[in-house]
């Protein structure tokens, strides 16, 4: 964990972290005992230091336990010049047998910029197609799809500065809080430093991010184009358009504008549509005409959607339309997701891009291109795009997949049929980091991949800027750098010369020079001023933002400053934009809605994240957020297993029910998956439809019913060793400090649950005891298993899911020995001292329980986050449970006041 810096310490890396687009840069030190650490990097501009939960618990994920270590073929440990072999027998007989579009590769924004370079490279000039598509295909592509509309080119427009510059904020479909905490933390900060910021949440979800903003605007699902249509209109008929700069510098203004009249000119009927009241809508229309410095911080709530193209445009539009862009302090502005979501596009990593910002279509950049690779050839029209990819596998069209760090068989929508597609493909390889994955238990050929602290490369954030990743520790086994893999296959594939890199840097020095050939400022990206890095300048390269030119060699801050824009005109474009609904409506059968996305502590499918004790306090059950209205509509309470369930799949997922989501949606997690439950893959219920430009899946809107679940029994069982539950009609794992967490259920009940526990629990060891306590009628089983004086494992039964908190007794786990008192209440699952059981974590940095914090307020009569922090150290460090300590603080002292009167 992340903790005062130590100058003791031995620093090893100044790197950045692997998760989220923000960025932010990290220390990695050794402590006293030999153990890692990690903590945000005071010098680097993403983060300025800060860090968040994630990032901090980065430490906790450094060991080998789960790695893949070696090559396999068909489960069998093999050798990488046998598997190379293997490959290149099977890619060749493949291409011979059914041409050069029967093979593809599917990659992911978490490689680093050289991998992607080099996958691209090998597919569109080697192999000849443009089959490789990416996972920032499922979070970004609209974005992608929407700035070339606009500007001519995929260039966000922001910076992170702009934050600290800027009058107003306006977050749409975004949970920065939890997705982007560090940008969060950003805010908060300014707005103590700038009293003139206000901050908007665009979001159908009461977030935590609400908790910084003057209003929160709960529009009706997917209404984002309506809304923006509508503040294009406001602009104009107020006289906020920046004349000057729309004549000579914007296209397409009167087309945009007359959409915009069709769809929105009544602003009654906006509200009404999106779900507002008149006057709000009006505030926040009067509030962005009002402040010239606006920023749009913008992410997946608008571009996970089967308009998410257009309605990227319509935000865009009224930047364009009021001038507010090119300028500090405003602009549309996207969050991407992945650390390096950002890098990928940039070396055209979507199947629809070619390096460097050039373009597929373009005969001048593929031949600019081919030339720069001596390739023999050059892909010469769009491969398939992720959820086509695979329908392609299940066509026969394509026949081998190379997959590379990424789990579409838990990231895919509908991914029963991606899985299916998996099962069916002739020849499936896996490269990954880690053994055991829905994805690489499909394939064929494992390769064994390096992970965040053995990799070497280049990444961009969000803001455009390009940061070092720093190797500090060996990789176990014979795992490699993914660019090393790929190149010495594609050597193996008699390319040697033109894939014979001894390093990143001969990587990234060939990629920048090519993004400056024949560029002279024609295309948005250009990095050319690093195309001769030696060894030292690439090691020690201090991040920048690109552009990076000779003329301007620290890089750029910000785009369009001087009002050119890549479109051939030199001229921004406004679309005209018709908001349309999505693809699948509500049904009688599936009512409800379904809403997607991440939680503030766990990252994609919890293959690293999942190793952190830390971050598995938070939410440490697969759930669905319900309304308490659809909850008494549909007979679920608190804590019931529920199925959900859509045309496309379902799953079986604790309920929380919470007013944060409106009437009518439900909002599940994306991350739990095979490895970690029994039935929780929740995109296996979300519908296929696509963006039609993009090619981006409609993630945040799915029809959906539920219904309880009854089981005849449920229960949890907490152990220091890993059990094998899997047999189980429902179980939910994940690890915590010293010990394991199970959460069970079954159909049918044990005829003597005694025995049921002792084999579920038991293991050949000395020195065993047993505390046990039954009641036949009420049917529920407590057991104790000790070694000695040590609590070793404990199992709960009931016949309903209403069981004590895990809290205390996990909290006994810590203990060498327990005491008597300890033991005389462990059946009972609740400590006779109340401070004891310090409640489900709020703070991962510190370790602070919801009870503990609950039950300062209320002793100390605290008032503030701050206070809280000096009396505890919540929400000190890392700053992401602030948005749930304010919740607390205000939950307590109105219940307070309550029970006062
Ligand atoms: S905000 Fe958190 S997850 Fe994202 S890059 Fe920074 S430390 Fe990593």
């Amino acid at each position: 964990m992340t903790e005062s810096v130590d100058v003791s310490e031995e620093i090893l890396s100044k790197t950045t972290c692997p998760y989220c687009g923000v960025g932010c840069g990290v220390i990695v030190s050794r402590g006293k005992q030999g153990e890692y650490k990690v903590r945000g990097n005071p010098d680097h501009p993403a983060n300025m230091g800060r860090i968040c939960s994630k990032g901090a618990a980065l430490s906790e994920t450094l060991d080998d336990e789960g790695r893949m270590l070696h090559p396999q073929i068909n489960g069998i440990q093999s050798t990488w010049s046998d598997v190379f072999a293997l490959m290149s027998k099977r890619f060749k007989s493949i291409i011979n047998k059914h041409g050069r579009d029967s093979v593809a590769m599917y990659v992911s924004g978490q490689l680093l910029t050289e991998d992607y370079y080099v996958a691209n490279k090998f597919m569109k000039g080697f192999i000849g197609n443009a089959n490789i598509d990416t996972n920032s295909r499922l979070c970004m592509s609209s974005v992608v799809a929407a700035q070339k509309r606009a500007f001519g080119s995929d260039s966000v427009p922001c910076s992170y500065e702009d934050i600290d510059r800027t009058n107003l904020i306006v977050l749409v479909g975004s949970n920065t809080a939890w997705c982007h905490p560090v940008i969060y933390q950003r805010i908060r900060q300014a707005q103590i430093t700038n009293p003139n910021l206000d901050v908007v949440v665009i979001d159908p979800r009461k977030t935590s991010t609400c908790d910084i903003s003057c209003m929160h605007l709960a529009i009706s699902p997917g209404t984002d184009s309506l809304l923006f249509n509508g503040l294009l209109i406001y602009l104009n008929d107020k006289g906020e358009i920046n004349k000057p700069f729309v004549d000579n510098c914007v296209e397409g203004a009167d087309a945009a504008l007359e959409a915009a009249y069709e769809s929105s000119a009544e602003m009654l009927s906006v509200a009404k549509k999106c779900g507002l009241e008149l006057d709000e809508l009006e505030r926040f229309y009067a509030l962005f005409a009002r402040k010239e410095k606006v920023l749009t911080l913008y992410s997946q709530g608008i571009n996970q959607s089967s308009s998410g193209t257009d309605k990227v445009n319509s935000i865009i539009n009224c930047h364009l339309l009021s001038g507010r862009i090119g300028r500090p302090g405003m602009g549309p502005f996207s969050l991407t997701g992945q650390p390096n979501a950002m890098g990928g596009r940039e070396v055209g990593g979507l199947a629809n891009q070619l390096a460097a910002h050039m373009d597929l279509e373009n005969e001048e950049h593929r031949s600019l291109v081919q030339q720069h690779w001596q390739s023999p050839y050059i892909a010469s029209h769009a491969g398939y795009k992720a959820v086509d990819l695979f329908e392609a596998i299940l066509d026969d069209k394509v026949k081998a997949l190379w997959v590379i760090g990424t789990n579409p068989a838990v990231s895919m929508p509908n991914n029963s049929r991606v899985k299916e597609a998996l099962s069916h493909c002739e020849f499936l390889i896996v490269q990954d980091c880690m053994q055991n994955t829905d994805t690489t238990d499909l394939a064929h050929v494992l390769l064994p991949a390096q992970t965040w602290g053995e990799r070497n490369g280049m990444v961009t954030n969000s803001e455009r800027c390009i940061s070092r990743q720093r190797a500090f520790r060996e990789s176990p086994g014979t795992a490699m750098a993914d660019w090393k893999i790929i190149s010495k296959f594609a050597q193996k594939m008699g390319h040697y010369k033109e894939f014979d890199y001894t390093s990143p840097r001969d990587i990234f020095n060939e990629y920048a020079a090519l993004s400056g050939k024949e560029n002279n400022g024609s295309r948005d990206f250009d990095i050319s001023a690093c195309a001769n890095l030696d060894e030292k300048a690439y090691e020690s390269f201090v991040p920048s933002q690109w552009p990076i030119t000779f003329k301007n060699p620290v890089g750029t801050t910000r785009l369009f400053q001087d009002g050119k824009f890549f479109t051939p005109s030199g001229k921004a474009q406004m679309i005209a934009i018709t908001p349309r609904a999505a693809v699948n409506p509500t049904t009688d059968e599936y009512p409800l809605l379904l809403n997607t996305g991440r939680i503030r502590d766990q990252w994609h499918t919890m293959t690293r994240t999942g190793k952190s004790p830390t971050l598995t306090t938070h939410f440490s059950e697969a759930f669905v957020h319900l309304h308490p209205d659809d909850a008494k509509k549909y007979s679920i309470v608190d804590d019931d297993l529920v199925c959900v369930a859509s045309l496309w799949g379902e799953i079986t997922v604790r309920a929380i029910i919470t007013e944060d989501v409106p009437i009518g949606m439900l909002f599940s997690p994306i991350h739990w998956n095979e490895q970690y439950a029994s039935n929780a893959l929740v995109d296996s219920l979300v519908s296929p439809a696509c963006d039609p430009i993009s090619g981006q899946p409609e993630f945040k809107h799915t029809p959906v019913s539920i219904r309880q679940v009854q089981k005849a029994w449920y229960g949890f069982l907490l152990s220091r060793r890993q059990l094998d539950l899997s047999a189980q009609d429902y179980w939910n794992l994940n690890k915590g400090n010293g010990l394991w967490r199970y959460e069970i259920a079954g159909n049918e009940t044990p005829k003597v649950w005694s025995d049921n526990a002792r084999n579920l629990l038991c293991a050949n060891e000395d020195n065993v005891s047993w505390m046990e306590y039954f009641d036949q009628s009420a049917q529920t089983y407590r057991a104790a298993r000790l070694v000695g004086d040590n609590l070793e494992s404990c199992i709960f039964i009931s016949p309903n899911p209403h069981l004590p908190s895990r809290d205390w007794l996990m909290a006994l786990f810590k203990k060498a020995t327990l005491a008597d008192k300890d033991k005389m209440f462990l059946l009972s699952g609740r400590s006779n001292d109340a401070s004891e059981d310090a409640g489900v974590n709020i703070c991962a940095c510190f370790g602070v329980g919801k009870n503990t914090i609950v039950r300062m307020i209320n002793e100390m009569n605290i008032n503030s986050v701050e206070e809280i922090g000096k009396s505890l150290k919540a929400g000190t460090n890392c700053g992401s449970c602030i948005p749930e300590l304010t919740a607390l603080l205000n939950n307590v002292n109105n219940k307070t006041t309550l029970e006062k009167w």
